[in-house]
């Protein structure tokens, strides 16, 4: 070799040395390019020390001399044919063709590289010494060649495809390699002893990628930014989320607030009940806000679950449709209802969640529609024993941008919001139903024109239950259930639920004893007092509902019902207090006909007709 391309090549190995130690001495991603990057390092290092062997191979005297020479000489083509390869593969991976959930690839990459070395191997290389030169030639060679002139081409050819993003950077090092390679090429047609520089181009190649794109603490770098916005971004969806709870929830508030006062200095009936009916909706919709975010919590810690019992689904959809007609009021909207005919009387599902599905969907359709109508259609197709719900919501509202579908059951997303100012919501609802409908093995999909509308729909099956349909029992007239007589002892630490409690059981014509922690609770058993139900708070302070009720339990001769009062009404509660031995659980903000329930079968109560 003489002194030129030597000094050229012993410069670049220098440099791929420095190279190779800075890469591989930092802690790296292994995303498919910088696998590719290491690859392609540890591959150049052996080209260009072979080649650098092969130029000092003549100046020593060894057995067999040019066999050796030529199995070097193989080694180097396959180098060489790897390197480029790889440069093709890379732009591949770069390019906007690349599909990481695929293997096909890499497949085909690796078997079109083990294919192309069995043949440089296979195929033959003379050596020739001519006045102290080793002259190479053969079948390998021109293989080589030609193999490596196509990967050249698909390299091309792949920047073509994509070039809509010429400008990436990533690309930047790729040009730079066309370039170097059309110069090579030329120089070597015009001066063809002038070929040792194939190896520095791929090396400065090599390096432009270190300080560009594969330079791994501007990867890494890379990386934590987009963690860090993505950070941001849920922390704004967050912040976002609170202050539109807050609003959310100051909106009931400020009726229940606003008519209990007026209440209190209003004497004519009517409008007081008038006012208490307005605050009773004001606390359902405020019931139906912290439900959401219970959901979503549940959702969020995979507590949601599906419990399927027998329903008939013509009364689920009968009190949808009332429901929704209720939402309308007097908005100018015309309500069109399809529901099939051939609904099986019967099915087995989760009703209660598939109530809370198309509700939902209906309750947007009134919300984000002004005039028009909206839709509600459900069909049918009954096959084996499974019938599917085909139920779709459709609206002439304000439809949806394209751009947002994508996010529209993403929670804490609301859209349009200087159009929206005025509707209530609080981005929940769609991410629930996404959820549920997943959950109930369903599918739901929207199709939506901004300005014009939308449809939701979505797909359920429902086992069919064959059952003759009950005639409905002839309802009494009005029913209460009184108790008088019974003894209830309250134990709550917060003043104003002692007082509803005790109100409600009031109605029931039931005496009552309040205390407001568990230690007066104990006091009371102690001093002899006798119950005949306990309704016990849990989270009290210093001594704990369950704390209260182990020490009940340990007292001699304790056999009082005590029923598990709390707000506490995340999913896997009613199991928790009912495992640690509470006889039932009542949660808050208490249910009439759960209260009901209880006391019927607690305190032995019976019907009486008013
Ligand atoms: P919310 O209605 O409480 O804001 P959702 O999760 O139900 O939350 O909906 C998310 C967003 O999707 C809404 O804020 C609204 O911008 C958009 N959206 C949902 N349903 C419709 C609909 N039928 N028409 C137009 N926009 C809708």
């Amino acid at each position: 070799m003489n002194q030129a391309p030597m000094f050229l090549n012993v410069f670049s190995l220098i440099i791929l040395a420095i190279l190779n130690v800075v890469f591989f001495s930092k802690k790296r991603l292994h995303k498919v390019e910088d696998n590719l990057y290491a690859f392609l390092l540890i591959m150049e290092t052996i080209t260009i020390t072979v080649g650098l062997a092969l130029g000092g191979m003549l100046t020593v005297n060894i057995p067999n001399k040019l066999s050796v020479i030529a199995l070097l000489n193989k080694v180097y083509l396959i180098g060489l044919i790897t390197s480029s390869s790889v440069f093709a593969y890379y732009t591949y991976c770069i390019s906007h063709l690349y599909n990481p959930k695929s293997n096909i690839h890499k497949a085909v990459y690796f078997t079109f590289l083990i294919g192309v070395m069995f043949l440089t191997i296979i195929l033959p290389v003379d050596v020739k010494e001519v006045d102290g030169v080793a002259i190479t030639s053969g079948l390998a060679i021109s293989f080589t060649s030609v193999i490596s002139v196509l990967l050249y081409f698909v390299l091309f050819l792949l920047l073509l495809v994509d070039v809509k993003n010429f400008n990436n950077k990533k690309y930047i090092p790729i040009y730079i390699l066309l370039i170097e390679s059309i110069f090579t090429t030329v120089i070597q047609m015009i001066y063809p002893d002038l070929n040792y520089f194939i190896n520095p181009s791929a090396v400065i190649t090599c390096l432009i990628m270190y300080f560009t794109i594969e330079n791994p603490d501007l990867k890494m770098i890379e990386q934590l930014n987009i963690a860090k916005s993505q950070a941001e971004r849920a922390n704004n969806a967050k912040t976002d989320f609170l202050s539109n709870m807050s609003h959310e929830i100051r909106t009931p508030l400020n009726a229940i607030d606003g008519f209990s006062q007026l209440i209190l200095e209003e004497k004519d009936i009517n409008v007081i009940k008038d006012e208490a009916r307005d605050i009773i909706e004001a606390s359902q919709n405020l019931l139906e806000i912290v439900n959401g975010i219970l959901d979503i919590s549940k959702i969020e810690a995979n507590k949601l679950e599906i419990v399927n019992t027998e329903y008939e689904p013509s009364k689920v959809f009968d009190e949808l449709v009332k429901l929704t007609k209720a939402r309308i009021g007097d908005k100018p909207l015309d309500f069109r209802v399809s529901i099939d005919k051939d609904i099986p009387n019967y099915l087995n599902g989760d009703y209660v969640r598939l109530k809370q599905i198309v509700l939902n969907l209906l309750t947007n359709a009134v919300k984000y529609t002004k005039e028009g109508f909206i839709e509600l259609k459900i069909s049918t197709v009954k096959k084996d024993g499974v019938c599917r719900l085909i139920i779709s919501v459709k609206d002439s509202g304000i439809g949806i941008k394209r751009e947002n579908i994508d996010k529209l059951f993403n929670k804490f997303e609301r859209f349009d919001l200087e159009k929206n100012m005025t509707i209530e919501g609080t981005g929940l609802g769609l991410a629930i139903t996404k959820k549920l409908v997943e959950l109930m093995h369903g599918k739901i999909v929207v199709d939506s024109v901004y300005g014009k509308g939308s449809t939701f729909t979505v797909a359920l099956d429902q086992i069919i239950v064959d059952k003759i349909k009950e005639e409905p029992k002839k309802v009494r007239s009005s029913k209460a259930v009184v108790a008088k007589g019974k003894k209830v002892l309250i134990v709550d630490d917060n003043l104003i639920n002692l007082k509803v409690a005790a109100r409600l059981l009031s109605t029931y014509k039931i005496e009552t004893e309040e205390v407001a922690s568990g230690f007066d609770c104990l006091k009371k058993i102690e001093e002899g007092n006798t119950y005949d139900l306990i309704l016990m708070d849990d989270m009290m302070p210093k001594m704990s509902g369950v704390e209260t009720f182990q020490k009940l339990k340990a007292m001699e001769g304790f056999n009082t019902p005590v029923i598990a009062l709390t707000a506490n009404a995340i999913v896997g509660m009613k199991e928790k207090y009912l495992s640690e031995g509470f006889n039932d659980y009542l949660s808050k903000p208490i249910d009439k006909n759960e209260l009901d329930r209880i006391l019927k079968a607690y305190l032995n109560m019976k019907s009486k007709k008013m």
